[in-house]
């Protein structure tokens, strides 16, 4: 089985490629030949997943699936939610949305918080969802430089560590994105 994997970051589409069992043969956006940027505006993660997904299908008429990630913070009514990569502004800047929530926090008792991953899939015509969900809670400081966005300052439940403390083994193991890309792929290999 072929299918577009609709992404345009690299680090993911190895990490994903890498736990996908040989059946199932993941193409990238370059080698269908869409180098343009595909638009993620909407107001959910669910709907940004979707996005994607039906672009590369509507457009370029291939399989597709595509994700979409959030932090949800409970104190925060969900935010910073589907507006996590730029929280703090356009610039995109993880030490900058980091600092931000710690301040927006300083005076929050309630540290809970979760990550979450749809992967928005569309297959044979019918399109299926799969969410991966982390809970965890946001640490006082950052701890931690492997990973990157805001995992220096997310600690999963049961681990003394942030996810930037552990290796990417584990986190993979037990992460939003390790979840839903699990789902994914039983779903695909039952599949003919
Ligand atoms: P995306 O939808 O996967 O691009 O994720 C949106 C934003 O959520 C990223 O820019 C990061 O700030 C944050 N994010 C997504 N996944 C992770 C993760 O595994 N660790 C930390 N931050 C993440």
């Amino acid at each position: 089985m072929k299918i577009v994997f609709a992404t345009n970051n690299e680090n993911k589409f190895k990490e994903i490629q890498s736990m996908m069992p040989q059946s199932i043969e993941i193409i990238s956006l370059k080698s269908i030949g869409c180098h343009e940027e595909i638009p993620e505006t909407a107001d959910t993660i669910e709907g940004n997943a979707i996005m994607k997904a039906n672009y590369v299908t509507l457009k370029y008429g291939y399989d597709c699936f595509a994700d979409d990630t959030g932090l949800e913070v409970d104190s925060l009514n969900g935010a910073p939610g589907v507006y996590s990569a730029r929280y703090a502004g356009e610039q995109r800047s993880s030490e900058d949305n980091m600092d931000k929530l710690l301040l927006n926090l300083e005076n929050k008792k309630d540290r809970g918080a979760q990550f979450k991953t749809v992967i928005a899939l569309n297959l044979k015509g019918e399109q299926y969802l799969f969410t991966g969900i982390a809970r965890g809670e946001i640490t006082l400081t950052k701890m931690g430089n492997q990973g990157f966005g805001y995992d220096p300052i997310f600690r999963p439940e049961n681990y003394e560590e942030t996810f930037a403390q552990l290796s990417l083994e584990t986190k993979n193991k037990i992460s939003h994105r390790g979840i839903a890309t699990q789902e994914l792929i039983a779903f695909l290999q039952k599949q003919k």
